[in-house]
């Protein structure tokens, strides 16, 4: 007879509580607005570079200011955006 092995039980996943009033509030870096609209950028991939050969598209989900829908430089990191919006 064998014995199976027992399967590890799963690590208890340890409940980070976040306390969201101390939390720092992101604003709008023109405005200081701090409502934002959720808004997408689609960046296409031309068939010469993408690893298809296919062209593909790509959405980025950033937010915009409601206000004057000035997007926070951080959200446009690595788009080859950031001085354009
Ligand atoms: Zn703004």
């Amino acid at each position: 007879m064998s014995t199976k092995p027992m399967r590890p039980p799963l690590p208890n996943k340890q409940q980070v509580k976040v306390d969201i009033s101390k939390a720092d509030t992101v604003a709008c870096e023109s405005c200081n607005n701090v409502l934002f609209i959720s808004s997408t950028i689609i960046k296409r991939i031309s068939p010469l570079m993408s690893p298809t050969g296919e062209e593909a598209l790509i959405p980025i989900d950033v937010y915009s200011c409601g206000n004057c829908g000035k997007v926070p430089k951080t959200m446009l990191k690595g788009t080859g955006l950031e001085d354009k919006l």
